[in-house]
């Protein structure tokens, strides 16, 4: 594995990748890595000769600067993991590499109405932040595909979108939510939680599995009610968000074909995303 700290390192090593057609794999990380990152790194294997995984804790799409500072930093395990997992090249650049001439952001509000509702509207000018970063990343890797998880879910359209509105010629691949034992999705903040928030934060899913395993049982805003009730039950858990939404522009819907179950909720002082898709 090839580790590139400097735009000009990785410039050097995947033109020569390039110049023999190999097919680059990209998957855009913040590092703290668990087996959710693995996943898409091992997806990203299957269908590229060249896999590429950058890690790098974005300041611009943090709306709150705790939240930053406080980021978890793992980066000698990440490595050893991305060794083992056989990524070709890991990219860590420092904020001046990607943002050399400070932390403006571009305006994501061009891709859509997707970009202003849930995340949009909880974490104001997080997807600015997102959109700006994988601008700057997609124009210096040059990917033939890339790779995230449905974790971010709502970040998966915005990356669709985005590669549509700038007409470029990557494939965008969705890998699946892995989740722990418990059906808690893994996240890099669930390090975070002390355990009577992580025993709370089990519910989370719980909450989603019964909207899901009653979809064409009882009415959507039924379901919604009966979820909320069952999480509200639990103290350490406040909820932002919870909705059933067309899975394509997000917007509520009287009959949902293909949807989305979203949920946000502070676990604690832990800020926790999570959704399914309903059949
Ligand atoms: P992050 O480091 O949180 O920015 O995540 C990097 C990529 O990993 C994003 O595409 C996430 O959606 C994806 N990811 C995060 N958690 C999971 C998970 N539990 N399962 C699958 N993919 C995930």
């Amino acid at each position: 594995m090839i580790l590139c700290k400097t735009i000009s390192d990785l410039t050097k090593v995947l033109s020569a990748k390039k110049a023999f057609n190999q097919t680059i794999g990209f998957v855009p990380t913040m590092g703290a890595l668990h087996a959710g990152h693995l996943s898409l790194v091992k997806q990203a294997k299957q269908k590229s000769t060249c896999v590429v995984c950058s890690i790098f804790v974005n300041p611009t799409q943090f709306n709150q600067q705790s939240d930053l500072v406080n980021y978890p930093k793992t980066i000698d395990i990440d490595l050893k993991l991305l060794a083992e997992s056989e990524c070709d090249v890991v990219f860590i650049p420092s904020t001046d590499e990607i943002y050399p001439t400070g932390l403006q952001k571009m305006d994501a509000s061009v891709l859509g109405s997707l970009t202003t509702v849930f995340e949009g509207a909880f974490r104001p000018g997080h997807f600015d932040g997102v959109y700006t970063v994988l601008t700057r990343l997609f124009d210096l890797v040059e990917p033939n595909l890339v790779y995230f998880g449905q974790k971010d879910f709502q970040q998966c359209l915005l990356v669709q979108k985005l590669i549509e509105f700038q007409q470029l010629p990557i494939t965008f691949c969705m890998g699946d939510i892995v989740r722990e034992k418990d059906g808690l999705a893994m996240s890099s903040r669930n390090i975070r939680l002390n355990s009577a928030e992580r025993k709370a934060a089990t519910e989370i899913y719980k909450a989603l599995s019964l909207i899901k395993d009653n979809w064409h049982k009882s009415a959507a805003s039924e379901l919604i009610a009966i979820a909320k009730n069952q999480l509200e039950l639990q103290q350490l858990i406040q909820i932002e968000y919870l909705n059933c939404v067309d899975a394509n522009t997000l917007q509520v819907a009287e009959d949902i074909k293909n949807g989305v179950c979203l949920i946000a909720v502070n676990c604690g002082n832990t800020r926790l995303i999570d959704n399914v898709l309903l059949p």
